[in-house]
C-alpha cells in the first residue's frame, strides 16, 4: 500500500506580508486546513486521489477568499470568466472548461468533460450547457462576485486609463486554487481552478486548463498544479517539463520542481506550483514573495504557509 500524499494552494497572488493582518492570515490558514482535511478525509478512506483532489478544490472554490469560483476576479468587461482542470496519473484521463461563469464548481465541470464528453477541453457558453446537462449546481453571476474583486477591478482600469505604473499587491493581480494527491493505490491525481487575472482580456485563457502548463498528472512521474503567469508557464509548459526531468533526466522532484520555477522567473513568469511524485513529500516551490500553500505531515499535521515562514502545524 502506498503511503498518502496531499498538497493543496491557494495561489501564488499573496498579501504581502507586511500588510497581511493577523485575523485574515488566521482565515487563510484555515481555509487551507479545511481543504487538506477534505481531501485527506478521502484519502484516509481508501478512497481515489482524483476524488480527494475534488474535494479539496471544491473547499477552494467556495472559500471567497482564494481566486476562482466564489470569488474569482472580473476581466476587463467586468464579467468572471473561470478555468478549470482535472488529470488522473492513471491512465492519463483528463477533463477541462474554459471561459465558463455558471456551475458552482468548476472542478465538477472539468470532471464532468473528462468522464462523459470524449473530449478533454470545452469553452465558454457550450462548456456551460454541457455541465448543465450534466445535472451541476449553477449559481447566478453575483453568487461569484465579490466586493473585493470588483474593487481590483475600479483600480486596475482606473490605472490603465490613467498611464500610471502598475503597483498592485500580487493579491490583487491574480490566484488560482488547487490540489495533488497520491491515493493508497499509489495513483496521482492533480485539479486546478482559476478566475485568471485581474482585468484579463475577455477570451483570454491561462494555463490552468492547459495540460502539461498549469495542470498535469502521470503515476510515473508526478501530478502538478500551478499558479502564476499563465502565459510563461503556457510557453514553458511547465508541468510536463518537471514529469520530464523526473522520467528522462532521472531528477528528483524536488530538484526538477524547484529549478524549473527557477527558470521560469528569469523568463517573467510569477508563481509557483505543488507536485507530488510516486512516494516522498510533496514539493511546493515558488519564485515571488508567497503562495497560499498546505500538506500533510507525515504523521497526518496539517501544514500551511503563506510566504516564507515556518509552517503551521496543526497535529491530526
Ligand atoms: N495561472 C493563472 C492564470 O494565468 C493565474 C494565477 O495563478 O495567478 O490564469
Amino acid at each position: 500500500m502506498a503511503q498518502i500524499g496531499l498538497a493543496v494552494h491557494g495561489g501564488a497572488g499573496t498579501i504581502p506580508a507586511q500588510t497581511l493582518r493577523p485575523e485574515v492570515a488566521d482565515a487563510l490558514h484555515e481555509g487551507l486546513r479545511a481543504a487538506l482535511a477534505a481531501g485527506l478525509l478521502v484519502l484516509k478512506a481508501g478512497g481515489p486521489a482524483l476524488d480527494a483532489v475534488c474535494a479539496a478544490v471544491m473547499v477552494l472554490e467556495d472559500d471567497s477568499q482564494f481566486n476562482s469560483a466564489h470569488g474569482a476576479v472580473f476581466t476587463a468587461a467586468g464579467r468572471m470568466e473561470m478555468d478549470a482542470a482535472l488529470m488522473e496519473g492513471h491512465g492519463r484521463r483528463a477533463g477541462a472548461v474554459a471561459g465558463i461563469c455558471g456551475p458552482r464548481n468548476p472542478i465538477l465541470a472539468a470532471r464532468a468533460v473528462m468522464e462523459a464528453s470524449g473530449n478533454v477541453l470545452l469553452i465558454g457558453q457550450a462548456a456551460e450547457e454541457f455541465a448543465r446537462a450534466e445535472g451541476l449546481v449553477f449559481m447566478d453571476e453575483a453568487y461569484f462576485s465579490t466586493p473585493s474583486r470588483r474593487a481590483a477591478l475600479a483600480l486596475e482600469l482606473a490605472r490603465r486609463a490613467s498611464g500610471a505604473p502598475d503597483t498592485r499587491s500580487d493579491a490583487d493581480r491574480h490566484g488560482t486554487v488547487g490540489a495533488v494527491a497520491r491515493d493508497q493505490a499509489g495513483h496521482l491525481a492533480a485539479g486546478t481552478s482559476t478566475g485568471g487575472l485581474t482585468a484579463k482580456r475577455p477570451g483570454r485563457v491561462g494555463d490552468t486548463p492547459v495540460f502539461g502548463a498549469g495542470t498535469f498528472a502521470e503515476d510515473a512521474s508526478c501530478a502538478v498544479s500551478a499558479t502564476g503567469t499563465g502565459e510563461v508557464f503556457i510557453r514553458f509548459t511547465a508541468a510536463s517539463e518537471i514529469a520530464a526531468r523526473v522520467k528522462y533526466a532521472g531528477q528528483s522532484l524536488e530538484q526538477a520542481a524547484f529549478e524549473v520555477i527557477a527558470e521560469l522567473a528569469s523568463e517573467g513568469g510569477d508563481g509557483g506550483l505543488i507536485a507530488i511524485g510516486a512516494h516522498g513529500p510533496a514539493v511546493m516551490p515558488f519564485n515571488c514573495a508567497g503562495m497560499y500553500r498546505g500538506c500533510i505531515g507525515a504523521d497526518g499535521s496539517l501544514l500551511t504557509a503563506i510566504h516564507n515562514e515556518p509552517f503551521r502545524v496543526r497535529k491530526p
